[in-house]
């Protein structure tokens, strides 16, 4: 619905379309490796990709990147698929993978020997290290470096038959071992590897390396505009390098700012030892930066679109403030969810002049944001709980919720005054209020105009369903968790607050997984998909009412 912000990349698309550079067409692709879960940052990728092929009514192809077996399984394939597509996004019937190509990217490889451009190298992994230079200093060419080609080509034959071990020796880029761009001297084409293949099986003894395929992918595919994050920029010359030679449809890669995030990571190497070392209890921990996890806290797709669409996306990399991710859903939600009245941290409180059996509904607006949501009834009788921390024995200044003698307004309800408490005797701790309510103030106003400054939520003891609230804080104390030392250090240990015997209005009974909630004053909250069931609801909160974080 709004117009999307001009960009940098927009500006190059709009470019080619005018000189006709790829036929007026847009195609972009989303090339996940299937090595983890997909999270924030890849939503970023994802937005842009699928979203710019669908301003230029033009495709966006799902490729798996699947070229690195061992890491790889199909579960997680089939989760980046779901969460592409809870994200809003279809990618019809342009669905491929990497490994798909494998015996092309095999011929074409071949085609590189033939002409001289690459070779088969016997020197070790950390040899061929040292060989590679620095920044300041040229590499030294490998001794196998002047094979002859029908020698390349055999031995390569023999890589892929299976006749060596892994290790034992690579094919290699015939390019410039003195190249400015290190990532020009000589890199790596096919690596032996004997690992099945979550597609391909045993199939295959070697495997292509990420430069190799992902171009002639691209290529394959007739992909215009291949978009990555800015670690690959010194990867497009050998993107270029690869398709000049192989003479093959030449894709532009262009580069963008990766998402980073603060108060946590977005890298999947940390997500999975996060997950494998137990710090949260899988990828979907609503804690987790993870699409699943966003998911299952309560976030919408919506909210998380918006997000990338507000972030925008430039050539600079930065951090963007978590709060801003937070304000979006709360916006969003503040929108769509039903209010409902919920008491965390219970305290009862009796009315001792509401009659013994009596049981009234109270007329509740369910959304006051949008009228077309309605109203629902909740029950009203003497015994009910509020929120412990409502009531003060000796409240501070400017507290205008319990006290003794204090009057306050129950929502939608009535007036009532608080006329004692009762302690528990070894605690101390205030244990139940007695309080008496004023039958003039049904609704929650007075007939002689008299104000009351504090309205608290409440549920009735006798109709109250039990539940278990899950609350939550950053994953991390710092701002951000890679600076200053090792991330795992500043795992914040109070991200997770579990409360137990929480009294939720009748009407919960029924909420389903997938409906959000606003619990009066308390925040955005949802069903946990995974550990809620019709005799024990738990409830996440996805987020607080307004920025408690903002210093
Ligand atoms: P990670 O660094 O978390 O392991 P990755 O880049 O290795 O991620 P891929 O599966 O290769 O993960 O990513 C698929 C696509 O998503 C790539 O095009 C990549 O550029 C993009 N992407 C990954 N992380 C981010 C991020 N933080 N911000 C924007 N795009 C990202
Ligand atoms: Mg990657
Ligand atoms: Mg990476």
């Amino acid at each position: 619905d709004s117009v999307p912000a001009p960009n940098f990349i927009r500006y190059i698309i709009d470019e080619d379309l005018k000189t006709s550079k790829f036929d007026k067409r847009v195609v972009t692709r989303f090339p996940p490796e299937p090595n983890g879960y997909l999270h924030i940052g890849h939503a970023k990728s994802i937005c842009l990709n699928f979203g710019l092929a669908a301003e230029y009514k033009g495709t966006c192809h799902m490729r798996f990147d699947d070229t690195n077996p061992g890491k790889e399984e199909t579960e997680y394939v089939d989760s980046i698929k779901e969460d592409v597509q809870w994200l809003g996004f279809d990618w019809k019937e342009h669905l491929y993978y990497a490994s798909d190509y494998f015996d092309r990217l095999y011929e074409f490889a071949v085609e590189l020997i033939k002409q001289g451009k690459a070779y088969v190298d016997d020197l070790s992994a950390d040899d061929i290290r040292l060989y590679r230079g620095t920044l300041t200093e040229p590499g030294k060419e490998s001794p196998f470096r002047n094979r002859p080609v029908e020698e390349n080509l055999e031995l390569f034959e023999k890589m892929r038959a299976g006749e060596y071990e892994d290790g034992a020796c690579v094919l290699r880029a015939k390019i410039n071992m003195a190249a400015p761009n290190i990532v020009m001297r000589d890199p790596a084409l096919y690596r032996i590897r004997k690992v099945h293949h979550h597609r391909t099986g045993n199939k295959w003894n070697i495997y292509p390396m990420y430069d190799f395929t992902h171009c002639l992918s691209d290529s394959i595919e007739g992909i215009t505009h291949s978009i990555c994050t800015l670690e690959f920029e010194n990867n497009r010359e050998l993107y270029d390098w690869v398709l000049d030679e192989l003479k093959v449809y030449h894709p532009r890669q262009i580069e963008f700012a990766r998402l980073n995030l603060t108060y946590t990571v977005l890298s999947k190497r940390k997500l999975i030892e996060l997950v494998t070392q137990g710090h949260v209890t899988g990828w979907d921990d609503p804690r987790m930066p993870t699409i699943s996890g966003l998911r299952r806290r309560g976030y919408t797709p919506e909210a998380i679109r918006k997000f990338c669409e507000r972030i925008g996306v430039a050539k600079r990399d930065s951090m963007v403030d978590m709060a801003l991710l937070e304000y979006i859903i709360r916006e969003d939600l503040n929108k769509s969810a039903a209010r409902v009245m919920a008491v965390l941290r219970p305290l009862k409180v009796v009315i001792e002049n509401y009659p013994k059996d009596q049981v009234e509904e109270m007329e509740f607006v369910n959304n006051p944001e949008d009228p077309g949501m309605g109203s629902r009834n909740v029950p009203f009788s003497r015994v009910l709980y509020i929120e412990r921390d409502d009531f003060f024995e000796n409240p501070p200044k400017k507290f205008f919720r319990l006290g003794p003698g204090r009057e306050v307004r129950l929502r939608y309800a009535y007036f009532v005054t608080c006329v004692d408490f009762i302690k528990d005797e070894q605690t101390g701790e205030v244990i139940e209020l007695r309080c008496t309510y004023d039958p003039e103030t049904k609704g929650g106003n007075a007939p002689d105009g008299r104000k009351v400054k504090g309205t608290l939520h409440w549920v009735s003891a006798a109709h109250a369903i039990d539940a278990e609230v899950r609350l939550y804080d950053h994953l991390f104390t710092r701002e951000n968790p890679n600076e200053g030392g090792d991330y795992k250090e500043c795992l914040n240990p109070n991200s997770l607050e579990t409360l137990t015997g929480c009294k939720l209005e009748p009407s919960l009974a029924n909420s389903k997984s997938g409906i959000r909630y606003q619990f009066e004053r308390l925040g955005y909250f949802c069903l946990d998909s995974k550990d809620s069931s019709s005799k024990s609801l738990v409830f996440n909160r996805t987020v607080t009412l307004r920025d408690t974080w903002a210093k």
